[in-house]
């Protein structure tokens, strides 16, 4: 049984109107995942449109991935989302994916860098930029593939992180080969939807907003796994999502 919502959000881009369908009983966090990224993807068209009404272009087409070598962080439920999609996967995809991950970790122990990635994930308080900074530079300097990208395309395309969904460019596609020394004009995003949903599993769990950098995120969530089989009322679980995309958004017109 499901139970309809029309949902109406202002934002900076335009008023979004939607149905959503979420089901009356007690889910998991992870059956939210898909609504809600549907809703910043629905966000994020309204942002692409009023971009193209604006005289720009948008940069960003199938087959360029520069921005595939960056740190993809994830929220917990995100983390949970993906090893269920992983999980259900054919078992020769599946196994391909794996020893991929495997030959990333490989990599990043090389560079003294799994563990620090673990740390972010495992911290008991929020990682402040500050300390995510060196972490995040030190990852994109090895230009390291994300383990999930095949022939310059995401293999996991409908399963993919929010950040990856919302770094949309203006600026020509040639500055994205270095994100770091070329200044590059991203879309403005209204509603951080993995930021989203780190604070409603805070929320719910009373614990600080966390961040799974995304090539750990599978053995994050096998650790942890205990945790992701906890459900809530569905209608619940969209009320907490609602209750923060609105803070964000209103946080997103107090700016412009
Ligand atoms: S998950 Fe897909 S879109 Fe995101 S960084 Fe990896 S390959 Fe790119």
């Amino acid at each position: 049984m499901v139970e309809r919502f029309e949902v109406a959000l202002n934002t900076p881009a335009g008023r979004l109107t939607t149905a959503i369908d979420v089901p009356t009983g007690f889910i998991p966090i992870t059956a939210i995942v898909p609504v809600t990224r549907r809703l910043g993807e629905e966000a994020a068209q309204l942002e692409v449109q009023h971009a193209i009404e604006a005289g720009l272009t948008i940069s960003c087409q199938m087959g360029c991935a520069a921005c595939c070598r960056m740190l993809v962080p994830l929220s917990v439920p995100e983390a949970f989302a993906l090893r269920e999609y992983v999980g259900q996967l054919p078992t020769d995809r599946r196994t391909h994916l794996l020893n991929r991950l495997s030959d990333t970790k490989d990599s990043l122990k090389r560079e003294d860098l799994w563990d620090r990635l673990n740390d972010v994930a495992e911290a008991s308080r929020q990682v402040p930029d500050e300390d995510l900074d060196p972490i995040n530079r030190s990852y994109y300097a090895l230009r390291i593939p994300c383990p999930y990208l095949e022939n310059e395309m995401c293999s996991i395309y409908e399963a993919r992180p929010a950040a990856c969904r919302e770094l949309l460019v203006t600026s020509p596609a040639e500055l994205c080969q270095d994100l770091v020394q070329n200044p590059v004009t991203p879309l403005p995003v209204s509603m951080r939807i993995s930021s989203i949903l780190g604070l409603v599993w805070g929320t719910l769990t009373s614990s600080p907003p966390r961040l799974i950098p995304l090539p750990i995120a599978l053995e994050w969530a096998e650790r942890h796994e205990e945790e992701s089989r906890r459900t809530w009322p569905g209608s619940s679980l969209l009320d907490q999502v609602l209750d923060n995309m609105w803070r964000f958004l209103s946080q997103a017109f107090t700016k412009k």
